[in-house]
């Protein structure tokens, strides 16, 4: 019987379809998602014919021993925490769910935009603990938003964008139009063009050397003053040091993060003591509707790949 082990923490979690379509091809499967251990994946991974992984990294060294292995779901989009050339060279097939959580990951980054113009969490936070503060903030409405990338999620917030009449300036050097659907809201721009002009800079790219701390002390300091910087991309974008300076100096209006550079975040982030940075654990993906397409899409490839 061939063997599926599974570390996503959400990869079934909604429903039993993905499991049942595994289980109905005849495959053995394991869950290793919700408790998680780094050691236990590395010991038991060698006998497994099939990975549908999480986030966390799948080391060449570690891939190497798993000579059964044949295929690889990401499930999700992002592939950093993949080795592909590696992959590729040993046989093992990757794959990932690019476009399915899309509408889940801009939805958040608009709950987000809203949240920390508003102050929303953090008067939520004051009025549980007694205090019923006011808080002036700004409006999203006719505003500017910069998009970093122009993929499937960011198309997603360029929608949604339209809704409060925003202007739209997006930098994708791999685009090289606007579909005609964007055209009379989004206009294609320069990385500086992006980070100077956005009121609103929300961050929809993979992490590649290319992108690794695009946001940093210079970068930032370019940033419209009062500005909000929104990451749902992948920490490591954003230089969190030079964040945390850019924010408390009050340069910035604020922050929100769904993806920081360790996750879970350190207990001692300075980013945690500032009222207007919110932060939540990398839940982009985590709708209920987006969850369950990913885990169905996964269990598919497997089947697929191991029935072949
Ligand atoms: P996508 O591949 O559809 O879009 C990514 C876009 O980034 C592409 O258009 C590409 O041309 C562009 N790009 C690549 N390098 C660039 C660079 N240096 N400068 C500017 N643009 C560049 O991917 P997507 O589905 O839109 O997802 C975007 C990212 O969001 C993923 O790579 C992943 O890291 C992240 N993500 C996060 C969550 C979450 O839970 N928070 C969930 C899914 C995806």
């Amino acid at each position: 019987m061939k063997k599926v082990l599974v570390t996503s923490r959400s990869f079934g979690k909604v429903s039993d379809e993905p499991l049942n379509i595994l289980k109905e091809a005849g495959l053995e499967v394991t869950l290793m998602g919700a408790d998680f251990d780094e050691e236990k994946f590395k010991a038991a991974v060698v006998e497994y014919d099939a990975l549908i992984i999480g986030a966390h990294k799948f080391y060449p060294e570690d891939m190497a021993k798993c000579e059964k292995l044949q295929i690889i779901c990401k499930h999700g989009a992002g592939l950093d925490n993949i080795y592909l050339d590696e992959a590729k060279a040993q046989g093992v097939r990757v794959t990932n769910v690019p476009a399915m959580n899309a509408n889940a990951v801009a939805d958040l980054a608009v709950a987000h935009m809203l949240n920390v113009c508003r102050g929303v969490s953090l008067c939520s936070a004051n009025v549980k603990s007694g205090q019923w503060k006011t808080y002036i903030g700004k409006d999203m409405y006719h505003k500017t938003l910069g998009l970093i990338g122009f993929g499937n999620i960011a198309k997603n917030v360029a929608r949604r964008a339209h809704g409060f009449s925003m202007d739209v300036i997006a930098y994708d050097p791999y685009v090289k139009e606007i579909p005609e659907e964007f055209k009379e809201y989004v206009r294609l721009g320069t990385l500086d063009e992006v980070i100077e002009n956005g009121d609103f800079v929300s961050i929809h790219v993979p992490l590649t050397e290319e992108t690794r701390d695009m946001f940093n002390k210079e970068s930032m300091g370019r940033m419209k003053e009062g500005a909000y910087l929104i990451n749902t991309g992948r920490g490591g974008i954003v230089n969190e040091a030079d964040l945390y300076e850019a924010v408390k100096s009050g340069h910035l209006g604020g922050a929100a993060l769904d993806v920081t550079a360790s996750e879970p975040i350190e207990a001692d982030n300075p980013l945690l003591t500032l009222d207007n940075v919110v932060i939540t654990p990398h839940i982009g993906m985590y709708s209920f509707e987006a969850i369950n397409a990913v885990s169905v899409v996964c269990a598919k490839n497997v089947v697929k790949q191991l029935a072949g």
